[in-house]
């Protein structure tokens, strides 16, 4: 028995009078698919699905990732099985979301999310609700596996997997994407950015994450409706920055982004004075990278570092000219801070504990050089001490203005008490106010 009636009888009619003749069947074992980095719940979840005669698939980036023998992050499932009849067969599951519902069934360790297949928006049975600007508001109809796939933002992403039976199924052409590294909007590309502009970003994303080139058709409306992301919510954008920049391929969003001119539409402020701040773009380009270099390194990162340096430039820009009329540098540093951070919320809804961090950290950068009397100890014992320490050696390792000062951080943390006190007295004697407004080390 071959394997086509094999997957005749497999998936039933249904397969075989699909209207697109790009439909394909593989054997996951010809891809190499490595089960192993399955999960067992996940694997758990589809085997009860199964077994109660429902339709299971493992979708989306998880798949994607196994055929390009990545690590996937997470798997989605995808069932005909509605939230409800999800929950029946499940103790601990869930149903979550309002746009569209969603089943969650949580294990100890892990939560899986369960799909309903859903139809596009535009197909007959469709509820969905458009904005004014062509945007989907609302969607939660039902479709089959077929529907669900064209709904689907890139054919990387369209991909099914069915685990049991060790077969992928793919409508539009996924396969064939994945082996020639291609990003492929699937449908109208204009259209389908129109009805959801964050799938532009997602394009971006993806080209940088998997290191894939952008096809033609669906790069070629980027330059024209870039300008629709103005409509997304600051929140959901806040979102996407956090996939672009803390996934591991900072440094390549960047550069895909600066490529196709999107940073602005994230970072107004920063594209700005990126364009007049050679020396700042070096610190960023610096800071995406060591980011990049944590995360492989399995190291923690804080948003909130790598976000004040993105905003470091245009907050120095303010603060000169909130030094034109303020003497006081911590008023002026407090001003510029709101300014820029303020400025910076219209577009990506950056969480309160992440900007409190940033002002913390620029703050530390004019405290740093003031280490007379208490006052080294004092910053030393700070909670954001780290952070700013860590500031100061980005900015020291572009600027060769700040390497004795870091270097003397980096000592002052390594020394017992006395030689702590010692490295303060030897200090040069502290200048007068009076006499010399402008400190000698003032950033
Ligand atoms: P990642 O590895 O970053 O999680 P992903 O492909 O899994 O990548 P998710 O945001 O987790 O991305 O979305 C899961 C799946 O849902 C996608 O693979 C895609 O099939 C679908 N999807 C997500 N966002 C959209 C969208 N805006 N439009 C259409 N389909 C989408
Ligand atoms: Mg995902």
């Amino acid at each position: 028995m071959g394997l086509l009636h094999t997957i005749k009888n497999f998936f039933g009619p249904k397969a075989n009078t699909t209207n697109n003749n790009k439909t394909h069947f593989a054997h996951g074992e010809d891809f190499a698919i490595n089960t192993r980095s399955i999960s067992h719940n996940v694997k758990k979840v589809t085997q009860r699905l199964t077994e109660t005669r429902y339709e299971a698939y493992l979708v989306g980036g998880g798949v994607r990732d196994l055929l390009l023998h990545k690590k996937p992050k997470d798997f989605d499932v995808a069932t005909n099985a509605t939230p409800e009849q999800v929950r029946k067969q499940f103790r601990n599951c869930r149903i979550i979301g309002r746009r569209f519902k969603l089943a969650h069934v949580y294990f100890k360790d892990e939560i899986i999310e369960v799909a309903t297949f859903r139809a596009a928006h535009h197909s007959k049975k469709s509820e969905t609700h458009l904005s004014d600007h062509g945007m989907i508001l609302r969607d939660n109809n039902y479709g089959d596996l077929e529907e669900d796939a064209w709904r689907r933002d890139f054919t990387i992403n369209a991909l099914y997997y069915d685990l049991q039976n060790d077969i992928i199924v793919d409508y539009t052409g996924g396969l064939d994407d994945i082996t020639a590294r291609h990003i492929r909007i699937i449908g109208d590309a204009g259209q389908r950015y129109r009805e959801d502009p964050v799938r532009m970003l997602r394009a971006l994303r993806f080209a940088a994450k998997l290191d894939f080139t952008i096809e033609p058709h669906t790069e070629a409306p980027l330059a024209e409706l870039k300008n629709l992301l103005w409509n997304i919510p600051p929140a959901r954008l806040f979102e996407e920055v956090l996939k672009l920049f803390f996934t591991g391929h900072a440094y390549q969003a960047y550069q895909v982004l600066s490529k196709y001119d999107f940073l602005g539409l994230l970072f107004p402020q920063t594209d700005q004075c990126l364009k007049q701040d050679p020396q700042f773009k070096t610190l960023l380009e610096q800071a995406l990278q060591n980011t990049d270099q944590r995360i492989a390194q399995d190291l923690s990162i804080n948003p909130a570092f790598l976000l004040a340096v993105f905003l470091w430039g245009p907050f120095q820009t303010e603060l000169k000219e909130q030094q034109k009329h303020e003497k006081k540098i911590f008023i002026a540093l407090q001003n510029a801070s709101e300014i820029i951070i303020r400025k910076q919320l219209e577009t990506i809804a950056i969480p309160r504990r992440f900007t409190q961090i940033i002002k913390e950290i620029w703050d530390l950068q004019y405290r740093l050089p003031k280490r007379h009397g208490k006052r080294a100890l004092q910053t030393l014992s700070l909670p954001r001490f780290r952070a700013a320490y860590d500031f100061l050696l980005l900015r020291a390792s572009i600027d060769a203005k700040w390497q004795e000062l870091a270097n003397w951080w980096t000592e002052f943390q390594k020394v017992d008490a006395d030689e702590q006190e010692a490295m303060i007295k030897s200090l040069m004697p502290k200048t007068s106010r009076t006499r010399t407004p402008k400190q000698k080390n003032q950033p």
